[in-house]
């Protein structure tokens, strides 16, 4: 596939393979095949963030040499060490998501950068007092969970594409108009070049523009707040523990980083997030003391803050002939249970499973059309909707719920939403069911979200919640 090629850049990690990551940037006297001729992929996957990275990923630990994948990302990940400041943006990855992250040999590359494994997570009525705690070994777990910057999360898969020969990462490279025809997808690109495939599949974000050219309908409302994210230099060391509290105002989120950092998420109203993102930063730091969690200690710096805007939304369908939706392309959903990117990688995960099943049957099959051009077709992309579909619809609904339960409410309806926490302490049952839910590790899962270590104890050396 020899193209003109540069690196996206990882610095302090292993260099990427030159001719694998392949840029737009060329010099003006050089005609690019691809502009005579399209290159030729089996699959097409817009959007090298997290969940479109997975499924690359995904598809190259499956199928191999099978399958010819090409991955574009239009805004180049810059590189991050242990030593780097932290970025805003962290995800809450589920037990299931780092089974995939593991299964697609992309662990090693977060656990060179850093992450924070937590072991309890606390939920508690902020008015009325009533309170559960989740504990990971009550299911012989050894965490909950892991903090990771989103940044870590894409380097570390990008990083592990890199050395695959069946795929290539075209970055930095913009996706801009795409024409479905009844055997392949003609992809032009923001560049000039050319690309034809036989799927095509969004993996773009929120704002999907795969799902915008395939004229996908999006049902989609914002919720009347915002989230503030800080990130904060912390007295006390790493604690393995989140903390939600529900206020009237809005939930708070408290999660840990490694060291002695921790990432706070405050749900407001659009006025008053805009208020504390402009406090002078001393001021900021002792409201944060005085309205967050004792236990937290006391705050030595702010290290960032910024604020995003909240709303779900949910494509009417995932899939069409020769296209794919995944990931926030397809949904999103209320960030208060961090659930977002963990639906999406196993949307990923999800969808390699359905394409390396019909690869595999390919194989022992005489006809003569290419594996992209079956993969496209939509009889075999719908096994992968009827899939994903109902399950994030449910995930959308119940913490829809989540948002209503924990508004504004009049005082009878506080106080049963408080005995309701304190009786699902009390109750081991409901607070298991709700803990495998949350890890990921219920329902119909992909091959690559099961297995993996489950040995109670601390693989990570965590120090004990002080
Ligand atoms: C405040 C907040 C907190 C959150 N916390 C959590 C959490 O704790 N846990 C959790 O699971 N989720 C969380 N989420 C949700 C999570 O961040 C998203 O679900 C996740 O980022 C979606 O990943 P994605 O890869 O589908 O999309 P994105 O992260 O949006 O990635 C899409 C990629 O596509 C690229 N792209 C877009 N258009 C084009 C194009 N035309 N051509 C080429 N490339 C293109 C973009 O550059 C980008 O890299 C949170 C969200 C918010 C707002």
């Amino acid at each position: 596939m020899g193209m003109t090629s540069d690196r996206c850049d990882n610095q302090g990690m292993p260099k990427v393979k030159p001719s694998k990551v392949q840029s737009s940037e060329v010099q003006p006297s050089e005609v690019q095949p691809s502009e005579i001729q399209p290159l030729d992929y089996d699959i097409v996957i817009v959007g090298g963030g997290m969940v479109g990275s997975m499924l690359a990923a995904a598809l190259a630990t499956q199928c191999g040499a099978r399958l010819r994948v090409a991955i574009l990302e239009s805004a180049q990940p810059s590189p991050l060490t242990a030593e780097d400041p932290y970025d805003l943006r962290v995800s809450a990855l589920s037990i299931a998501s780092e089974n995939m992250l593991k299964a697609v040999g992309a662990w090693p590359g977060i656990v060179a950068r850093r992450f924070a494994p937590f072991r309890f997570m606390q939920v508690w009525d902020g008015e009325q007092g009533g309170n559960t705690m989740f504990d990971s070994t009550e299911l012989g777990y050894p965490h909950l969970g892991c903090i990771v910057e989103n940044r870590v999360i894409q380097l570390a898969l990008h990083e592990r594409l890199s050395e695959f020969d069946s795929v290539d990462i075209l970055c930095p490279e913009k996706l801009l108009a795409a024409d479905v025809l009844p055997k392949r997808v003609e992809v032009r690109l923001e560049s000039g070049k050319h690309l034809s495939t036989g799927c095509l599949i969004g993996a773009d974000g929120a704002r999907s523009r795969v799902r915008e050219l395939a004229a996908i309908g999006v049902e989609s409302s914002q919720y009347p707040q915002k989230a503030l994210v800080a990130t904060v230099q912390t007295s006390l060391p790493q604690q393995d523990i989140t903390w939600q509290r529900f206020l009237p105002t809005g939930p708070q989120a408290l999660l840990p980083l490694a060291g002695h950092r921790a990432s706070m998420v405050w749900y407001h109203s659009e006025e008053e997030v805009d208020r504390l993102q402009s406090l002078p930063e001393t001021e900021f730091l002792r409201l944060m003391e005085a309205e967050f969690p004792e236990q937290m200690g006391s705050l030595d710096a702010l290290l960032g803050r910024g604020s995003f805007p909240l709303f779900k939304s949910h494509a009417t369908h995932y899939v069409k002939e020769r296209i794919a939706l995944i990931g926030d392309a397809a949904h999103t959903v209320h960030p208060l249970a961090g659930q977002g990117v963990n639906l999406g990688l196993l949307d990923a995960a999800v969808l390699a499973e359905v394409v390396s099943d019909v690869v595999l049957q390919k194989s022992s099959n005489t006809r003569s059309e290419s594996i992209g051009e079956i993969i496209g077709r939509r009889h075999h992309l719908r096994r992968y909707e009827r899939w994903r579909r109902t399950d994030n619809a449910l995930m959308i609904q119940v913490l829809d719920g989540f948002y209503e339960v924990f508004k504004p409410r009049p005082r009878p309806l506080r106080v049963v939403r408080s005995m309701a926490l304190d009786f699902v302490n009390r109750l081991s049952p409901a607070r298991g069911a709700l803990m495998q839910y949350a890890m990921g590790v219920s329902g119909d899962l992909p091959r690559l979200a099961i297995s993996s270590s489950r040995t109670p104890g601390d693989e990570y050396g965590v120090k004990e919640f002080v």
